[in-house]
């Protein structure tokens, strides 16, 4: 392994890829992923991802992502969100990312909280699809050196500005790697719930290393949960259902076969509504029936969740599914401006391991796609633009190697930190709303 790159960059979702794909080819680029490259969130992505239609809709889209955030998302990072979306799209699609179409134009779907059509997508696996052609894209490239099952399991840092990291191979050695920038893409945390939509290794260990050197957070009680995961008494990662199901028609039932609640409100509402009603029933899921679908878009937008169910035992096109909220997205994380910069210098954080405002309080359904790639696209412009950066002529001297023998009880410590900041944040709010 190299020791010195330009510039380090710790995970490879769409975030990181991204990013590494909008660095001109002369900088010499690491992207490291604790599991497979294939291991994140971004391949699991069903639903689709925004696009601002046209002008007509500029007003709408924003008010949905405002009024999904409860106002407190930051305005401007709204606007460039959306304001970027259709670039973000041309340049996926010069990638080899493809999008359902009908006689050449863009189809697009719905989801909970929309008032237009404005998602684009690609089967129920928008996601796979995006991430895979990143993917590929950046294995072709020279300058990009994709290294997985590669651990991040510190900075190395000095009066606030960061040189590189350490990571730890699969059988724990550990490597000081140099960087003029250091890229933050670790995705969001929840491996840290025992139910979660999310792969079980993403579990915040940027967060906790933000929270040992100082570096500021912002809303770390900001998590959301998703209305409908396929219920399971097995264990392991929780099997979304997308909202476009319930876009598309589909509705939730009580044990009686009743509808409860407005499916299409944003995710907390319909998440809560759901616990009440399960509290209320005294049962451990709700129902989904698809039956409003026509057979054939069951078959040709949700192929894949068509077979998860039916591999479970449920064919929607005869019977309803059970289905249950879990922890699904992060919308706090490490305080970034509007060019994914964090507190500490030559270090940036995109994608769910950053929060730069878009979401506020709660996320907008296929919001975050769109975030992840605006932002890290601004974070490879600013990196580009700065002229000089620091150099630890004492590299070596920084970091205490002999440190991270026992990696399994750090990595423990940190997701304990990970929690304890969530509680803590829990509970401050709920005192101040309690005010
Ligand atoms: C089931 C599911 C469905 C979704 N559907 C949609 C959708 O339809 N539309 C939408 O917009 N969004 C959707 N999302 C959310 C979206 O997929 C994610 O928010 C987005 O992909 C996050 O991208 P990312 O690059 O930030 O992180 P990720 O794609 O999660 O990648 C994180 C990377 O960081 C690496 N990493 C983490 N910690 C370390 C470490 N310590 N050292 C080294 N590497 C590390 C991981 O190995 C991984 O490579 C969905 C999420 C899930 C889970």
């Amino acid at each position: 392994m190299e020791k010195k790159y330009d510039v380090i960059i710790v995970g490879s979702g769409v975030g990181g890829l991204f990013c590494a794909l909008s660095l001109p080819e002369e900088k010499n680029i690491l992207v490291i992923s604790k599991d497979a490259l294939e291991g994140c969130d971004s391949f699991l992505a069903q639903g689709g991802i925004c696009m601002l239609r046209d002008e007509a809709d500029y007003d709408a889209y924003f008010e949905d992502t405002m009024r999904a955030g409860h106002y407190e998302n930051r305005k401007e990072s709204v606007e460039i969100m959306i304001r970027s979306s259709q670039d973000i799209i041309k340049d996926l699609e010069s990638y080899g990312v493809e999008f359902e179409k009908k006689n050449g134009e863009f189809v697009f779907t719905k989801e909970g909280a929309h008032s237009n059509n404005r998602i684009l997508f690609h089967e129920d696996i928008t996601g796979k699809e995006i991430t895979s052609k990143l993917l590929q894209r950046a294995q072709e490239r020279k300058n990009i050196t994709l290294m997985a099952h590669t651990t991040m399991v510190d900075w190395v840092c000095k009066d606030n500005v960061c040189y590189g990291i350490v990571v730890a191979d699969m059988d724990g050695k550990t490597t000081a790697i140099q960087g003029d920038v250091t890229v933050l893409a670790c995705g969001g945390l929840g491996g840290v719930y025992p139910h979660s939509t999310n792969y079980r290794h993403i579990s915040g260990d940027a967060l906790a290393l933000a929270m040992y050197h100082n570096v500021r957070l912002e809303n770390c009680d900001y998590v959301q949960i998703h209305p409908t995961t396929l219920f399971s008494n097995q264990g392991g990662r929780s099997f979304l259902i997308s909202e476009s199901v319930r876009g598309e028609g589909a509705v939730l039932r009580d044990k009686d076969g009743n509808r409860f609640t407005d499916e299409l409100q944003p995710r907390d509402v319909v998440s809560k509504a759901i616990f009440n009603q399960m509290e209320k029933d005294g049962t451990d899921h709700v129902w989904l029936d698809f039956s409003p679908i026509p057979k054939d878009e069951i078959l040709n937008h949700f192929p894949n969740i068509y077979a998860r169910c039916k591999q479970a035992g449920y064919d929607p096109l005869e019977s309803w599914v059970p289905v249950v909220p879990a922890q699904h997205y992060f919308m706090g994380g490490i305080y970034v401006d509007k060019n994914s910069k964090t507190t500490m210098e030559q270090l940036y954080a995109v994608g769910e391991t950053s929060c730069n405002g878009v979401h506020g309080r709660n996320r907008l359904a296929s919001n975050s796609l769109l975030e992840s790639l605006v932002f890290a696209k601004r974070a490879a412009q600013d990196i580009v633009n700065t002229k000089s950066f620091k150099i630890a002529e004492d590299f070596d001297n920084l970091v205490n190697m002999d440190g991270y023998e026992d990696l399994p009880s750090i990595m423990e410590n940190y997701h304990a930190m990970v929690v304890g900041e969530i509680k803590k944040e829990e509970n401050l709010r709920a005192k101040k709303e309690a005010m």
